[in-house]
């Protein structure tokens, strides 16, 4: 099946990302839409550079998001900060047991996976791991879902500290883990949107042939 994939790359061909026309690119110059006038590019430029240097960065602000106290829950004026997970033991104890769920699926599992999952995307396209085309673009495909999940911790954590603090028993105050997971959360966005899923299917030819090529050029 493999063999019989043309791109449109290989064709010399390139869509436009906004009105989605499909012209003949010129390497040479600048590329815009004869259409709609934006500026196309084949690939996006640096597209894996960008992305490991996003996914690093974002690897770098979950550990202060994770180790920083997110929240400060006072009872009766007591209370010490809390980290991530400290806080859903202590929602555990307070028997809220589904936002403690929310809390460590949207702040702890969510965001990880998202992180790891990018790291593995960019590790098998550098080491050729044995994942096919079809799998990464699948795992490309998850990592863009659980994007859209990243920031329900935000709003669970903000949601509390309007709740909460309407009566004077409980008092919640976000901290500077807060501030770091927010970050963190932008972070990984920045990394998911940099990496051009059609970079996927480009190496699709099989490595031997690839080097061919490059050294023919
Ligand atoms: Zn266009």
């Amino acid at each position: 099946m493999s063999t019989e994939i043309v791109t449109a790359k290989e064709k010399g061909m390139a869509q436009c990302k906004m009105c989605h026309l499909v012209f003949q690119y010129k390497p040479e110059h600048a590329n815009y839409c004869p259409r709609c006038d934006s500026f196309v590019e084949q690939r996006i430029n640096e597209s894996i550079q960008k992305c490991w240097a996003w996914t690093i960065c974002s690897m770098i602000a979950a550990i202060p998001a994770n180790t920083f106290p997110i929240m400060t829950v006072l009872y009766f004026g007591k209370g010490q900060p809390d980290t991530i997970l400290s806080g859903i033991i202590l929602l555990l104890k307070f028997g809220m047991y589904p936002i403690a769920a929310i809390v460590f699926i949207a702040s702890f599992i969510v965001p990880l996976a998202k992180i790891g999952g990018l790291f593995y995307l960019l590790y098998s396209l550098k080491y050729r791991t044995n994942l096919t085309k079809q799998q990464r673009t699948d795992l490309y495909r998850y990592i863009e879902l659980l994007g859209k999940w990243s920031m329900l911790d935000v709003f669970v954590v903000s949601l509390m500290v309007t709740l909460v603090e309407i009566g004077n028993v409980i008092e919640i105050n976000a901290g500077a883990g807060a501030t770091a997971f927010g970050i963190m959360v932008v972070l990984t966005m920045f990394a998911a949107h940099s990496f051009d899923p059609r970079l996927l299917w480009d190496q699709e030819k099989p490595e031997s042939q690839a080097t061919k090529e490059e050294k023919s050029i």
